[in-house]
């Protein structure tokens, strides 16, 4: 296992699309040590999400995990760490409230986002079974920021307003909802 370095804002890996998983390839050696090494650099940096080309594989995986009393995220809700692969998120909802988000690959920031509030979403767990969940809330929020990093897209790219992002300490602000 090894905590990878996190590629930052600029990358230009973290503007690419990444590639599907197929049955096979989760099976590997190289991906289940690919899984560890993401979970021990999410871990590390005290992050609630992680996706692949955040290390700078070009692969759609996505880990998450929220234990309680994240220092980056004190409020959040307790989210099971899973893998998430191939995921397909689908609006439910329209883009209303938001978050001050933050990423591993933005450090020091927060950006106001709104997104929908309800998605479905589908994915392939490391077995290889099949999910098909309703997600509400703020858990919603994580999936679909980890999800548009698969895109080559970032939360700094859906701010509601230029003015509503800046660091983190200058703002003070906690991780909040402004609903
Ligand atoms: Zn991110």
């Amino acid at each position: 296992m090894a905590v990878k370095k996190v590629l930052r804002l600029g990358n230009p890996l973290l503007r690419q699309k990444s590639l599907a998983i197929d049955e096979s390839e989760v099976k590997t050696k190289d991906f289940k040590k690919l899984i560890k090494d993401m979970f021990e650099t999410m871990r590390f940096e005290n992050g609630i999400g992680l996706a692949a080309p955040q290390i700078g594989i070009l692969k759609r995986i996505v880990i998450v995990g929220i234990e309680e009393e994240n220092p980056r995220y004190p409020d959040a809700p307790k989210i099971e760490e899973h893998i998430l692969i191939n995921p397909i998120i689908t609006p439910l909802s329209e883009p209303e409230g938001g978050y001050w988000e933050g990423c591993l690959s933005v450090p020091g920031m927060r950006g106001f986002v709104e997104r929908p509030k309800k998605i479905k979403l589908e994915y392939y767990d490391e077995k290889w079974n099949y999910y098909n969940k309703m997600i509400e809330g703020f858990p919603a929020v994580v999936y679909q920021h980890e999800c548009d990093h698969l895109e080559g897209v970032l939360y700094v790219d859906r701010l509601k307003s230029p003015k509503l992002f800046g660091y983190t300490d200058e703002f003070d602000i906690k991780e909040k909802s402004l609903d």
